[in-house]
């Protein structure tokens, strides 16, 4: 599940002015890397996350996913392909309030047509991925910012995607929160999937194996660590 944007492009436009908030991007993110987006405010971040996330398409240039041509595919097709291969978490958790943890992780298998007792069993699974088998009962606002970004993070997973790609997932939580959510991503990359976060915190981004940053919708730099 390699990664392959090539010279994107993405413009909007707003009355005779054309903004463009992806000026150019080529990038190669190879099945699982570890890499956090940073940049100000307005340098592109979103739209090269909605682009990579197939929920939104280049105005030009290339984006390859897997072999296969993003641009060529039919929205039916986006949509598959994003459901089922991409986990989406967000900065606001984006939980459903009067479910459980347990139900809110099982609801993307609910849409999937997988039968009762395999969602019960994977949504289970799932949390207990991110240590939260205690809570398969709680309430969203029964549990801590953290927890129910580990919820998110579970839904995230329970469809056994290979991509987890992340909106600021600590922008809400206190900074001991957003070290177990980032040990939660490390722990999924060394199991094999391929993370990529947008955050503008630097010691977020640390925890990341690379750090692309955008200025004025262009990479500007890209870090690898070693080791
Ligand atoms: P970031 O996520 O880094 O804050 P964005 O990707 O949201 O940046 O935005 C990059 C640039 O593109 C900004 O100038 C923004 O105003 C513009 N932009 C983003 N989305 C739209 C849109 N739907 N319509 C018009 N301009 C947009
Ligand atoms: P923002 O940070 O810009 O307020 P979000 O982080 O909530 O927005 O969402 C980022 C993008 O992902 C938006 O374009 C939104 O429509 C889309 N989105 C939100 N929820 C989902 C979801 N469950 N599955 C797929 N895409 C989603």
């Amino acid at each position: 599940m390699t990664i392959q944007l090539t010279s994107v492009i993405k413009s909007y436009q707003m009355g005779d002015t054309t903004v463009h908030a992806l000026a150019g991007v080529t990038l190669h993110i190879a099945e699982g890397e570890f890499t956090a987006i940073m940049g100000p405010s307005g340098s592109g971040k979103s739209t090269l996350m909605n682009i990579l996330g197939c929920l939104d398409r280049p105005t030009s240039g290339s984006y390859v996913l897997d072999g296969q041509e993003v641009a060529t595919l039919g929205d039916d097709e986006l949509a598959e392909t994003r459901n089922k291969r991409i986990g989406f978490v967000f900065q606001n958790f984006n939980l459903l309030p009067r479910i459980t943890a347990h139900q809110n992780v099982a609801l993307p298998l609910v849409y999937a047509g997988v039968a009762k007792a395999e969602r019960n069993e994977r949504a289970a699974k799932a949390l207990a991925m991110v240590g939260l088998e205690q809570r398969l009962g709680h309430l969203p606002n029964e549990m801590s910012g953290g927890q129910r970004q580990r919820v998110a993070i579970a839904r995230a997973l329970v469809n056994d995607p290979t991509i987890i790609m992340a909106d600021e997932p600590t922008g809400n939580l206190d900074s001991k929160s957003g070290v177990e959510v980032m040990e939660i991503f490390n722990h999924l990359n060394s199991l094999g999937r391929t993370i990529i976060l947008v955050t503008h915190e630097p010691d977020i981004a640390e925890h990341a194996r690379r750090i692309i940053h955008v200025r004025d919708g262009l990479i500007v730099r890209d870090e690898r660590k070693e080791g």
